[in-house]
């Protein structure tokens, strides 16, 4: 393969034919992000540009491990309406619509399928599509983020020993997205415009921000607890933080797809 057929949409169906017959299949990434708020100075696709550079650089280092889908663009977001731009589908239908798609990716035999999530509350339905897809084909179909504020268990080592803010700096438009975004489009950042905002709870058992961990969820309408749509410290972020979030992301991610790989689709047993 050559490093332009990272995008699973740039193959003919005959090339696509020919990586189904590969050992071991690449895994196919369905990239799954919002376009919501991001504070007053990034702007409303944030989350789907970090999903985008991340993956396409996984991509073109991945050696033909790993094939990514188009983004599906627009996710579940009704709790960020009162910000003027938002886009959201209800999560019934962000449900059905990215499940049908790992599915569809599992009917022609691919076998490891990933849904890489790039905003906070497609969370629990990228879990349930996955789930889906496994029901309903067999394959193996996961979850997963390229995003540490969506969930940082990729690079929450590296996350913690470089970030500046403390407690509560990465959660949303924050120390975290504001550094990838001014490592990779830095054109599109005001940071004259960004700052601290810590309007988020933190209490003994519920809070955002790693690495102290939430006993349970609750997500409130975003103009409850956030000014301008921001969440953490956006004002301490920099491009060489972003750059090495970004570069080490981009290698764990491609080494997980690797061992991701090695998952044996083990055949079921039925006990009646
Ligand atoms: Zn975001």
């Amino acid at each position: 393969m050559s490093t332009a057929t990272w995008r699973y949409d740039r193959m003919t169906w005959l090339q696509i034919k020919d990586v189904l017959a590969r050992t071991p299949q690449p895994v196919v990434a369905i990239p799954f992000g919002a376009v919501e708020d991001h504070g007053p100075h990034l702007p409303i696709s944030t989350d789907n540009d970090i999903l985008e550079s991340v993956l396409a650089e996984c991509g073109r280092r991945a050696g033909g491990d790993l094939l990514v889908t188009p983004t599906i663009p627009v996710g579940l977001d009704e709790h960020h309406m009162d910000f003027p731009g938002t886009l959201s589908v209800s999560m019934e239908v962000c449900l059905a619509y990215v499940s049908q798609v790992a599915i569809s990716v599992a009917r022609h035999g691919f076998t490891h399928i990933l849904i890489v999530n790039g905003h906070g509350s497609n969370q629990a339905i990228c879990e349930l599509a996955a789930r889906k897809c496994v029901l309903e084909t067999g394959a193996i179909c996961a979850n997963t983020t390229v995003n540490a504020a969506v969930h940082p268990a990729l690079v929450a080592d590296v996350l913690d020993s470089q970030r500046k803010g403390g407690w509560g700096s990465v959660a949303h438009a924050c120390e975290y997205e504001t550094a990838m975004m001014l490592h990779s489009f830095p054109e599109l950042v005001q940071m004259d415009k960004a700052y601290r905002d810590m309007g988020q709870l933190k209490l003994k058992y519920f809070n955002w921000d790693h690495p102290e961990p939430s006993a349970f969820s609750y997500q409130a309408w975003w103009s409850s607890f956030s000014k301008e749509g921001i969440c953490g410290d956006a004002a301490v972020a920099t491009a060489e933080f972003g750059k090495v979030m970004f570069e080490t992301t981009v290698t764990r991610f491609v080494e997980m797809v690797r061992e991701f790989q090695t998952i044996e689709n083990r055949p079921r047993v039925d006990h009646h």
